[in-house]
């Protein structure tokens, strides 16, 4: 399984640390220099900026699928090759899942969560069977995985969907998982 579009989710915020915004930066010239294109939420703020300016930097290739209410200018970036409107988030959303042949998710707030645990639960549902990355700079989402196992303690899920998504510490590991990916066998969903 070839990956040719990735879809990255990540931080609108530019107060964060600069170790965030190495690894966005590093992940964008891997992605060029992999020949696997952006696919975002169109931002020039934060993380979305960082990966997407890396990316053009290194001559790689960006889209951004924006919502129309979020067509702010001083926002939207202005860099990227291909720019998607849509009538709404959920549209937006949607689309982006679709374009993508996987997914990852670096450091962010609501709505990186919102989007991770979206293609997630998709995924664990049968919708698709792409690969989920979460790039866990500076161990940012360990509370989140402590979260995640007490879910599967509490059989919320089946420990089997560990296999959902994966965890690495650095953006080189992220793209050579991504490289290797093969779809795991997932049980069903239910309990029954
Ligand atoms: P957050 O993690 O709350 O900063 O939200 C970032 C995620 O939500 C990104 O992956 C985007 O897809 C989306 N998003 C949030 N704010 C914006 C924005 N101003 N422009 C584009 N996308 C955004």
């Amino acid at each position: 399984m070839s990956i040719t579009k990735l879809a990255v989710y990540c931080s609108s915020s530019d107060h964060i640390k600069k170790s965030y915004f190495d690894h966005a930066d590093a992940l964008g010239a891997l992605m060029a220099a992999n020949n696997i294109d952006l696919i975002y939420g169109g931002g020039m703020v934060g993380l979305m900026g960082q990966v997407a300016k890396s990316i053009k930097n290194h001559r790689g290739k960006t889209i951004g699928v924006v919502p129309e209410a979020l067509r702010i200018d001083g926002v939207v970036n202005t860099i990227d090759d291909e720019l998607i409107i849509t009538p709404d988030m959920h549209t937006r959303k949607a689309k982006m899942i679709k374009l993508a042949d996987g997914f990852i998710g670096l450091a962010g707030g609501f709505g990186t969560l919102e989007e991770m645990l979206e293609v997630m639960t998709l995924k664990q549902l049968g919708y698709h069977e792409k690969p989920i990355v979460f790039l866990n700079t500076e161990g940012y989402y360990n509370h989140l995985f402590e979260m995640f196992e007490h879910i599967y303690a509490e059989s919320f899920a089946k420990p089997d969907y560990r296999q959902l998504y994966h965890i690495c510490e650095t953006p080189e590991a992220a793209i050579k998982y991504l490289a290797n990916y093969q779809p795991p066998n997932l049980p069903d969903k239910w309990f029954v």
